[in-house]
């Protein structure tokens, strides 16, 4: 097969990840016969540099008409004193929009080897985790209504969380996909005690679970959420829930692996065309210095060949030569513990290439 994808490298270690992520892409395109042509476009602070625009109509023209968008990361301090509408990150959620990208899709894994650096208890640690945040993003109190007003106790402010049954629907749909191709086991998490729009997610939820006999489904309240993510993250398989409450808790699922330069993420819409991006930033203070960790990028690549493609057997080749690596003890500055021989980012690369 020959698939098309737009390449937006973006500022500060952008570049140099997605270089080792397409270094990757093409070796497993040479084992099972595929051809992955690339094309890069510019987007955040080197295309306002270029052109003026955080996000230049051509690179958005470039993403819809590609099969999928594998990003780096934008942004830096040289944009940072630019007015809102061209900072770097409107890039981002520029693209997002172009592409009707609506769901969030955040895997935490524990690695063994990394184990030392998860702040959690030994007991914790050692039955491990390996979970998926699904987050909805295009809706809820970040789109809903917003105002001041004069109110009972004198100026107030408000922010208005609306959900359509269509918006729960199709975000819990890319949920149980998700879990099909995992552990088959959703929870998804609201907070309908008290919110009635948890209340119609909740029924929709259900509603939609249904259609998949297959997957275990039950729900969980958000603060209840929160509290198990560090008491017991293992029992979580696949967590589907709205865009705050996503926003929050992914972002404490992330942190719980302690290494988030190890971190992909996808963003999916209606089409097999989706965003796949490492969760860190441009990190601007080693750019240009071949020492960032390229792990993250590899495994959204990994991603895209799941989620976009359906490569399954590609995607998990990907992924076990990078736990190959991990466990044979190779090492980026941001991974290492005292005494390691620390890698640059080449020739992480270059280990992860080798175990394919
Ligand atoms: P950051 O993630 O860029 O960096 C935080 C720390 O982690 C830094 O010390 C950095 O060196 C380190 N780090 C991050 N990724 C690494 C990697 N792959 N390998 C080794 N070390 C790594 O976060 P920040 O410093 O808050 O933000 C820097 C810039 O990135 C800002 O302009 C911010 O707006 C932008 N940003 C962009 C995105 C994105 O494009 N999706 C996301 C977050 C931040």
């Amino acid at each position: 097969m020959r698939y098309q994808i737009a390449l937006v490298k973006g500022d500060g270690i952008g570049p140099e990840i997605v270089d080792s992520a397409v270094e990757v892409l093409e070796k497993i395109g040479k084992k099972y016969g595929h051809e992955f042509c690339t094309v890069a476009y510019p987007a955040g602070g080197c295309a306002i540099d270029a052109t003026g625009e955080p996000l230049p109509a051509s690179t958005i023209e470039g993403c819809q008409a590609s099969d999928s968008v594998l990003l780096g990361a934008v942004g830096g301090p040289k944009w940072d004193s630019l007015p809102g509408h061209l900072r770097p990150e409107k890039a981002l959620l520029g693209l997002r929009k172009a592409l009707g990208l609506y769901t969030n899709l955040r895997p935490a894994k524990l690695y063994p080897a990394l184990k030392s650096a998860c702040p959690l208890r030994p007991d914790i640690v050692e039955k491990g985790f390996d979970l998926m945040m699904v987050r909805e993003l295009t809706g809820g109190i970040y789109f809903g209504e917003r105002g001041r007003r004069e109110g009972k106790y004198g100026p107030e402010a408000y922010d208005t969380e609306a959900y359509s049954v269509m918006e729960i629907e199709r975000i819990a749909r890319a949920a149980f996909d998700a879990a099909r191709k995992r552990r088959r086991n959703v929870i998804s998490i609201d907070k309908a005690n008290v919110l009635e729009s948890s209340r119609l997610w909740r029924e929709t939820v259900h509603r939609v679970a249904a259609e998949y006999p297959d997957v275990q489904c039950s729900d969980m309240l958000v603060d209840n959420a929160a509290m198990q993510l560090v008491r017991n993250p293992s029992q979580f398989d696949v967590v589907v829930t709205s865009n705050m409450f996503g926003d929050i808790l992914s972002d404490e699922s992330s942190q719980i692996t302690g290494s988030i330069g190890l971190l992909p993420s996808a963003s999916l819409g209606a089409t097999t065309c989706g965003m796949y991006e490492p969760i860190h930033g441009s990190a601007p203070d080693i750019a240009g210095q071949n020492k960032a960790n390229p792990i993250a990028t590899i495994l959204s690549v990994a991603m895209m060949l799941r989620y976009s493609f359906d490569l399954q057997a590609e995607a998990d080749e990907i992924e076990k030569a990078v736990d190959d690596a991990l466990n044979a003890g190779c090492r980026t500055a941001d991974i290492a513990k005292e005494g390691d021989t620390v890698l640059t980012c080449s020739e992480m690369t270059r280990e992860i290439l080798n175990r394919i």
